[in-house]
């Protein structure tokens, strides 16, 4: 006799006219490991159908999701880790959302629309896209271009989180509170210096040694001009804390993204 298959198809029962067929399954392993488990993903929306059948379907697939039918709704969220993004909205076009959006904070922004011509897909990406996904589209498509965002953009790429602050050393790129901060060459150095071990005091020779050619015999007060105008340009002075006689740490600040 032969046994009963143990996975089912959970998206059977989704209607099949709006956002394609929801034919694949989704495992119980696949949903509570890797990079979508516990994902904070915001869909914008206006269609509630199709919004709560992403909930659901995420909700499936290990995601924590929120729907939102507006732009202002959308503006007014933060923290998500994930953004599913459809352009035709009723109070803001799309593309302008996308690049506020974008302005806003780092997390990946998948846009899920109808609008399928070049110029939209340009304009998307343009906008601060990460992805462009034209309905219908299959559930594990979705799926499979979450996680492949998330590889490109995420915590495995490098990046290191530390309370307000991001650094990515591969992008070479800085943000605090989701802004980004534009730093010259050997501020962002050392400020990556710092966050190879967040907390953990840094030590001026050690700095000199990684960020200045070993043959460097300058004014060793560089480093201190380099700090001032970092700590001016993070906009938390406290970022940087200065251990005396001895060199630098990383301090964790915490800044609430909805009070900016
Ligand atoms: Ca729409």
């Amino acid at each position: 006799m032969l046994a009963e298959p143990v996975t089912k198809n959970p998206f059977t029962s989704y209607r099949r006219d709006s956002l394609g067929p929801y034919c694949e399954p989704v495992t119980v392993a696949e949903a509570h490991s890797g990079v979508l488990a516990g994902l904070q993903v915001l869909i914008v929306e206006d269609d509630r159908a199709i919004g709560s059948q992403l909930v659901k379907g995420l909700a499936r697939a290990g995601c924590e999701p929120t729907a939102v039918a507006t732009a202002a709704e959308a503006l007014q969220r933060s923290g998500a880790g994930l953004i599913l993004l459809d352009l035709g909205l009723p109070d803001m076009d799309g593309v302008d959302l996308c690049r506020r959006l974008r302005s806003r904070g780092t997390a990946p922004i998948i846009v899920i629309t109808a609008r399928g011509a070049e110029p939209d897909r340009v304009d998307a990406l343009d906008a601060g896209a990460d992805d462009y996904l034209v309905k219908p589209f299959g559930f594990a498509e979705l799926l499979a271009r979450m996680r492949a965002v998330l590889r490109r953009t995420g915590p495995d790429s490098g990046a290191t989180t530390y309370g307000a602050l991001r650094v990515d050393p591969a992008a070479r790129r800085v943000w605090v509170a989701g802004r980004p901060v534009a730093l010259t060459g050997k501020e962002f150095d050392i400020l990556a210096c710092l966050a190879i071990e967040p907390g953990r005091v840094v030590t001026r020779e050690e700095i000199f040694d990684r960020v200045w050619d070993e043959h460097w015999y300058g004014p060793r007060k560089v480093l201190d001009v380099h700090v001032a105008a970092l700590r001016r340009k993070l906009g938390h002075p406290e970022i940087i804390e200065t251990v005396y006689g001895r060199g630098f740490r990383l301090g964790e600040v915490i800044e609430d993204p909805s009070h900016r």
